[in-house]
């Protein structure tokens, strides 16, 4: 727990991932500022190579333009038959205007004579101060591609990814235990130490 509240700028315009960021940060005297509470933010173009560069460019660019501590995360999915792809490029996977769906559908269409479903979602959180200096954490959660598509909570490709462990997708599971075992979750508790670390130089 904080001695001090901190501000957090959390660089995503993503609302499903806003809502999950702020029910793991809950416990944690952190207050989440999101686009809305500062008349919005640019979308900074994903140009890096690995999650590492782009979620450390949203934070960095984010941080610099607004003067605010940032967080920012790059996040997606790498599917083990298909040598790893869709990765830095889930949210593109189907094209720029694609919904959920049919990303799923395209990643079924890659994998139907894929025996192998082994798959493992990443996140990197980006955490920059004002001056665009920024430290990444990585997360992941390995587990299985469906099939076909079952569940209807959470977002992106979560009905089709079966965690290790469980028989049921991230889209069945109660949002409490996807928060608990999530890539999103595990970048998140490596990063609390660094957000402490920054909340107590502030007193
Ligand atoms: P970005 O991090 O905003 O570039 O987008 C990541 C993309 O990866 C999302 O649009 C989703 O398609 C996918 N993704 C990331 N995290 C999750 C998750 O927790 N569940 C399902 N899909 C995810």
């Amino acid at each position: 727990m904080f001695k001090n509240k901190l501000n957090l700028l959390v660089a995503s315009n993503n609302k499903k991932k806003i809502q999950e960021l702020k029910q793991i940060l809950k416990p944690h005297q952190i207050i989440v500022l999101t686009s809305d509470d500062i008349g919005g933010i640019p979308e900074v173009e994903e140009t890096g190579k690995s999650f590492e560069e782009n979620a450390a460019l949203k934070a960095t660019e984010i941080a610099k333009l607004t003067g605010n501590y940032v967080f920012a995360d790059d996040s997606g999915l790498e599917v083990e038959a298909l040598n790893n792809a869709p990765g830095i490029y889930s949210a593109r996977y189907a094209g720029k205007n694609a919904s959920d769906s049919d990303r799923i559908n395209k990643l079924l269409n890659e994998m139907d004579n894929c025996c192998n479903r082994k798959a493992r979602f990443v996140c990197v959180i980006a955490i920059s101060d004002k001056t665009g200096t920024a430290k990444t954490f990585r997360g992941e959660v390995y587990g299985k591609i469906l099939h076909n598509p079952q569940g209807n909570s959470g977002f992106g490709y979560d009905p089709v990814f079966v965690p290790d462990g469980y028989q049921k997708t991230f889209a069945e599971l109660p949002p409490e235990v996807k928060n608990k075992i999530s890539h999103r979750a595990n970048a998140l508790k490596k990063a609390l130490d660094e957000l402490i670390n920054v909340a107590e130089s502030r007193i």
